[in-house]
This record gives C-alpha cells, structure tokens and sequence, in this order.
C-alpha cells in the first residue's frame, strides 16, 4: 500500500530539486562543508538530469553508460566531486575485499567478484560519484527547513517522492509524518534487515553563519536527524539498485520515524504501523561530533541510557520555624528525599547497572521564617541495564517512601517512563565492525564510547536485536568539538558518503549473517 498522495507514482509531479541551489551554495566557517562545493563545479555532477524522472527509471543513472564512470584509480582524486567521499588511501581494495561480508554465497559472479575487483566498493563509488552531491543537497535543504517532533510532513514528503521516483514504494505513517518502506530481494532468502532514520529538528535557533541555515524560526537540525535522513535515503536508493540488478539478497525495510526528540516518541508508532513485521535486525547511526568524519564508533553491549523522569511533591501543614516539631519540616524531608534517595539507590541496584539519579530543580518555601506546606523536586534517572531500567522505578517510589516516613510529610510520586536503553546486540554489532571495515577500512573503525543520554531506537532493540552506530562527523584537527543539541551544530558532510557506505555494506552483511 502506499499511502503517499494516495496513488500512483505516475501521477507525481516533477520532483523539485529545491535543494540543488542550496547545495551550490558556498559555505564558509570551520565545518570543511566547502569540500563538497569546490568539488563540484566541473564534475560528472553537473550532468545530474533536470528532466522528469519517471517513475521506476533514474535518468541520472540512465544516462550514464558504464563506460564513462571513472576507474577506480580516479576515485581519489581531489578533483572529483567524490574524492570527498572514497575510502581511505591506506586500505587498498584487497583489504577491503577481504574485509567485506559475503553476501549471496555461492553465486558465481559474487564469489568471482570477491577474488577479483570487489563490485560493491566500485559500485558504491559510482554511486556516489553520481548521487554524492545530490545527497549533499537534500542534507542542506533538511536542515534550512526543519520540522519539529510530530511535524515532519514536508520531510516525509520529500523521501517518500524520492523513494517513488526510484520506483518504490513507500508507506506513509497514517499521521503522515513518516515513511516505512520495504526493498524486496531477489533472492530466496526471506530475511528482513530493517534501517531506521528519524526526522525530527529541535526547538533551538540556528545561530551558524551558512547557506543552508534554519530558515524556520525556533527549529534547527541540531541533532544531525538532517543526516540521518540523508543517508538512508542514499541507502535506500543505492540498495533499490542493487536489487534491480538481481543483487540484493533479501528485503530490506526503511524506517523513516517522527518525534525522536520527544516522549512519547515515534518508534512505537512505527512498530504498531508493522515496521518491525518479519524483521531480523534492526541498524541505524547517529551523528558523533566527537568522532572525526571518516571513523565509526561501534561497540557491542550499552550504547546509550535509558532516560526517565521522576517528579515529586511534599507536602505538610506548613508553620514557623521556631516550632518545626508541631508540623512537618517541609525543606528538611525534601532535603533528605534529595540526598538519600540517590545515595541509598547506588546501594540498592548493582553498580554495574550504571545507574543514575541526579536532581535538577528543587524549589519549596518563600520566608526565612516559615516553613512551606509543599515542596517540589524534579530528577532524571538514567539506566544502562534493561534488567535495572524495568526495577526502578518502583524501587525508587519505596525509596522515596521510606525517606519520607517519619519526616510527617506525605509524598506524591510521578514517575515518568521515557526510553529504555540502546542495548547493541553482540552479533549485529560484529556485523556493523565488519561492514564499516569493509566500507571504510578496519583502522576507521573504532570502539563507540556509552552516552547517558537517551535515544528511542531502544524500543526497537525491545523487540528484534540490532545496532546503532556512531557516525564521524567532527571536522578532523578542529580545535572547539562541537556537540549535538547545541544551537550552531554543523557536521562535516563527507559524513554522509560514509554513512552510505557503512550502511549499505550493513544491510548486505545482516542478510547474510547467520546469526541475526
Ligand atoms: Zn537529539
Ligand atoms: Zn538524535
């Protein structure tokens, strides 16, 4: 079914490429983004097609007979459009070969492939070389025209036109702000591997200095989901082509979702809309500002916390404090609730648990001399255990009881879920090691560091094992590392040719991976 304007892709208008000046654009400051400009002009990019794509058919792709692409040897070059976006020089395409997962044992052209020049990494390069710059374009036309958590029509919009014009087809959520769509294999095999983008900007101005910045007040890509898009997007239509050619193993799904940014959060929209129906495993990355482009971060185990949210309120008689044994000392029980809450939690759960209750707003009473009749304190409770995040929270309404019990005060309690913790599933991240040390040599591949912050991929890992991986974006030697949700956050954009490149040599690797 495809939801998307209600009918058939023959139907669509012309896409309009608004993001093809925006991409032309130069762009000054500190993020390198001038590369994927320079190497521009002049390149096989500027015969990227402005007719009407039809639907099934890619003319840019069409139109270029195999003849023509570059040998791999130019592929380095710093003069084409996609030196910014090949392997690194030091992993030669042995190594790589070597490296990458098999995919479709046992085919003859594929075991042929993997002696010789490995078809993938060229095909890819190719790929990008054709497609890099447009990516770069739909990266900035994202990020001039954000869309908050719950809003994400225009963006939907434009992946599932792109999708379409690649002849698929994709399913828009019944909200309308987002996009589920399967690349059927042409193998046998009835594995699903599914990838998962999410949407949405933040409520932040865009105060950077570029050509693709916010356009929209109070709303800024500042958590990188512009590339996220952007590169399964890119994915999805380099995988839609290796399916066309009968190469594609098995099916794979897309999952762009709303609203990762908020609680309740997208994902278990997505999983009721079937996003996961049939699914082995389930990858995506996330922008790493700390990470220089050209690396990824994987590990194995906790990725990120769980992030909860705990709210309580005292209250008492109120009464002087030159009498606090006739009522209820309203500051001293929350003082204690503040202070021995945490500390008694540090020894009521395994410390390998990495548990973490930390306060941000307690506010009770006005005068020197009088004691309040009610109190309010506000925490964050971050786990790293699955085990522990489904312990807590009555753990800590006891805690919090117990505490209280004695002081006369009476406590109110609310405890606010929000999402469990992105727990990496051994086998799929070994798959993503070795999919993004074939993708961009095993030297980039480093060991992902834990976040406590939250990320709601973690209610997919609920239910099928997966992946999330770090994604280098920081510009390399850059003095000031930036960080995600702050309000000039830029990332380098041969970030994104390498997320092409990791995720399509992921998807390829998980279908082939007997152990997801
Ligand atoms: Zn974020
Ligand atoms: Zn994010």
């Amino acid at each position: 079914m495809t939801a998307f304007n209600g009918g058939s892709g023959r139907d669509l208008p012309a896409p309009k490429r608004l993001y093809q000046a925006i991409r032309d654009a130069p762009q000054p400051g500190r993020h390198g983004n001038e590369i994927a400009q320079r190497h521009h002009a002049g390149s096989r990019l500027t015969k990227l097609s402005t007719e009407v794509p039809t639907r099934g058919k890619r003319p840019e792709l069409a139109a270029m007979p195999s003849d023509s692409l570059p040998p791999p040897s130019e592929r380095e070059q710093p003069e084409t459009v996609t030196s910014a976006l090949t392997l690194p020089k030091s992993t030669s395409p042995e190594g790589r070969a070597k490296g990458r997962p098999s995919v479709r044992a046992g085919s003859p052209s594929r075991t042929d492939a993997l002696t010789g020049v490995d078809p993938l990494p060229g095909h890819l390069d190719r790929w990008l070389a054709s497609r890099g710059a447009e990516l770069v374009g739909v990266r900035r036309h994202l990020h001039a025209h954000p869309e908050l958590s719950g809003q994400e029509f225009e963006t939907t919009a434009l992946v599932a036109r792109e999708l379409e014009v690649a002849g698929l087809s994709p399913r828009v959520l019944p909200k309308g702000n987002g996009v589920i769509c399967d690349i059927p294999g042409s193998g046998e095999s009835d594995r699903v591997i599914a990838l998962r983008a999410d949407l949405d900007a933040l409520p932040l101005q865009d105060i950077k200095d570029v050509p693709y910045r916010s356009t929209v007040d109070g709303a800024c890509h500042a958590c990188g989901h512009d590339v996220h898009t952007t590169v399964l997007l890119g994915t999805g239509l380099m995988l839609a082509q290796l399916a066309e050619r009968g190469e594609l193993p098995g099916r794979v799904r897309l999952l762009f979702q709303p609203s990762e940014e908020v609680i309740p959060s997208g994902a278990p929209e997505v999983i009721a809309a079937g996003g996961l129906k049939d699914v082995s495993a389930i990858f995506a990355l996330h922008c790493a500002p700390q990470l220089p482009v050209g690396l990824l971060g994987i590990r194995s185990g906790p990725m990120t916390a769980a992030a909860d949210m705990v709210d309580i309120t005292l209250r008492g008689p109120g009464g002087h404090t030159a009498r606090p044994h006739l009522t209820s000392d309203l500051v001293h029980a929350l003082s204690r609730v503040v202070v021995d809450v945490p500390a008694l939690l540090d020894r009521r759960v395994d410390p390998r648990a990495g548990v973490s209750m930390v306060f941000g707003a307690v506010h009770a009473g006005e005068a020197a001399n009088a004691i309040p009749s009610v109190g309010r304190a506000r925490a964050t409770v971050r786990v790293l255990n699955r085990d522990a995040w489904h312990e807590v929270p009555g753990l800590i309404s006891k805690l919090i009881d117990d505490v209280v019990t004695g002081t006369g005060a009476q406590a109110e309690v609310v405890y606010h879920r929000g999402v469990p913790p992105v727990i990496n599933d051994r086998h799929a991240a070994a798959v993503v090691a070795s999919a993004a040390g074939a993708a961009l040599g095993a030297e980039r591949v480093v060991e992902a560091e834990i976040s406590m912050g939250g990320e709601d991929f973690a209610f997919y890992l609920e239910q099928v094992p997966g992946a999330m991986m770090r994604l280098g974006v920081g510009v390399p030697g850059a003095e000031v590392l930036g960080d995600i949700h702050q309000a000039g956050f830029d990332v380098d954009e041969r970030a994104i040719g390498n997320g092409v490149r990791v995720m399509v040599h992921t998807a390829l690797g998980a279908l082939a991976a007997p152990a997801l």
